[in-house]
């Protein structure tokens, strides 16, 4: 569940609750230590954190990556827009031009070796740039 943070324009204290989305779209929650309703939410921090947390876990589950079939293109295209996503890291061009040319159909081992930043292991064969 996520905690969202706010700040009392009451009492100026700052408050955290553990929120649902569906809670959080919904309810306008009051202070618990004046009752005020003017409550700001603090932007930032605490939902970079959640979702850094998410991530690892993720990142950790294997079974999250259960569905991708390495020969497949378009099965690795998807589970690095996924990566990519979840992540919220902006990849850079080669990122996208890979997912690209996977989600058209090249092989896995053709896009590697043609974007050494990719690739990493096993690249043995044709390094002579
Ligand atoms: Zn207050």
């Amino acid at each position: 569940m996520p905690e969202y943070e706010f700040r009392c324009m009451d009492c100026k204290r700052v408050v955290s609750f553990y929120l649902t989305i569906a809670e959080y779209e919904s309810a306008a929650p009051a202070c618990p230590h004046c009752g005020g309703a003017q409550l700001r939410r603090k932007i930032g921090r605490v939902r970079m954190a959640r979702s850094e947390e998410s991530r690892l876990e993720t990142l950790s589950d294997p079974s999250s990556w259960g569905d991708v079939d390495e020969n497949d293109p378009q099965s690795m295209a998807r589970m690095m827009r996924r990566m990519s996503q979840e992540t919220g890291e902006e990849m850079g061009p080669e990122f996208d031009d890979a997912v690209d040319r996977l989600e058209a159909g090249e092989s896995p081992d053709e896009v590697e070796n043609s974007i050494p930043a990719l690739g990493g292991d096993g690249g043995s064969d044709d390094d002579d740039f």
